[in-house]
């Protein structure tokens, strides 16, 4: 039986439609992370499945049992807030027990709860601390320690890590990861943040708006985007998207040219296409190689400027009359990743190669008809 059910869901704000058809079905012990650009529907939706929003219509299944209409405190959910929502004058043990206290569960009962729950994210030495004397860090697990009180059939988080800083969301990312491994539990999480959606989920949802565009496991949405969206949303740098025109078909394979000589084949569209047809051509920043050795494609850039990173080097690089849409930086540029630090002069004339293996081809309505083949698949 699915742990969480979501059936036909419509949530109408008046005329705006937040979220739109979506279905999706939810296993024992699965990781979900929802993602998406801001406003895409991702809080609504997992309001609605807390039932702090209702929906306009269709249907939530927890565990098999409709909880469309129940309140949030009877659907077996427990949720954990950006804003940590503790209570002030009360420790970190009462915090913790709050929702056992508010259940009316015996004494005993919930002193063992918070005491495991204070073991697991080890927060033994604070129990009788106000929270305004805890770190940031400490008061967000707190916060998850007053969910795993209550033994939730499912927790539910809504961008938990938004307000540490880049330090501590590393930790956390970490510890969450390795409490869901502990707790087994199933867990569903909202953030904006794609790298805490690669490396925490079982499986990513992809939102935009109010639609659901894929799901899937975070290597298998990255190594095969269904659309060009999903494409450009996961990953950093983003993946760099350049028009071509289809001059050549020939069975399933064709020939793409861009502007400045540019020209690309694809031996394996997973639909038919037709010459003069208008594409994108998509290029991970990693698959680029920078007066590389070997490459094929080559065309002309000029370096705008670099990023040195310690281990790698991010390169901006103008690329003649190349008509790229939503890169980084914007229209005409293109950005390479190269694995290590290699200094690249502002204004340097380079030549650019890619393996056409590691291209993604888009037709004009955004679907993916060619994928690249991943070089390791796990
Ligand atoms: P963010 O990352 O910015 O929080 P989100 O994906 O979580 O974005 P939602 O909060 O789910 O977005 O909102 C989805 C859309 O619904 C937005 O366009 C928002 O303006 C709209 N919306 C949300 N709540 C209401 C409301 N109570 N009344 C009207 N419109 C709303």
């Amino acid at each position: 039986m699915a742990s969480v059910e979501i059936k036909d869901v419509q949530k109408h704000y008046g005329g705006f439609h937040a979220l739109n058809d979506i279905n999706l079905s939810i296993e024992e012990g699965e990781f979900v992370v929802m993602v998406g650009p801001s406003g895409c529907g991702k809080s609504t939706l997992l309001k609605a499945i807390a039932g702090l929003e209702t929906v306009t219509s269709g249907k939530l299944l927890i565990k098999g049992r409709d909880v469309t209409k129940l309140e949030p405190g009877d659907r077996g959910i427990a949720m954990v807030f950006q804003s940590y929502a503790l209570y002030p004058h009360m420790t970190v043990g009462e915090n913790m027990g709050f929702g056992l206290r508010m259940a009316r569960r015996p004494k005993a009962e919930i002193d063992a709860a918070v005491a495991r729950a204070a073991k697991i994210l080890r927060l033994e030495e604070q129990l009788k601390k106000r929270p305004k004397q805890l770190s940031g860090g400490q008061r967000q697990r707190v916060a998850i320690g007053r969910a795993i009180t209550r033994s939730p059939d499912v927790f539910l988080f809504d961008e938990p890590l938004s307000n540490l800083d880049a330090a501590l969301r590393t930790q956390m990312r970490v510890e969450l990861s390795a409490l869901h491994a502990e707790l087994g539990s199933t867990m569903i999480y909202v953030t904006h943040d794609q790298v805490e959606a690669m490396t925490m989920a079982s499986r990513i949802v992809v939102l935009n708006r109010g639609r659901i565009e894929q799901v899937g496991a975070p290597l298998e949405l990255y190594n095969n985007p269904a659309n060009l969206f999903v494409a450009g949303f996961l990953g950093a740098p983003r993946m760099n998207f350049v028009t071509g025109k289809v001059v050549e078909i020939q069975g399933r394979s064709a020939r793409i040219a861009c502007a400045s000589g540019l020209g690309v084949a694809f031996d394996d569209l997973a639909e038919p296409a037709a010459v003069g047809d208008v594409v994108t051509v998509g290029i991970r920043p990693e698959s680029l190689r920078i007066d590389g050795e070997g490459s094929a494609f080559t065309f002309r850039g000029r370096v705008r400027f670099t990023e040195y990173l310690g281990r790698e080097t991010i390169v901006y690089l103008d690329a003649g009359d190349l008509v790229t849409t939503g890169s980084d930086s914007g229209t005409g540029v293109f950005t390479a990743q190269i694995g290590e630090i290699r200094p690249f002069p502002t204004n340097a004339s380079v030549s650019i190669g890619f393996d056409p293996g590691h291209a993604y081809l888009f037709a004009a309505d955004g679907r993916t008809i060619s994928s690249a083949k991943p070089a390791i698949s796990l």
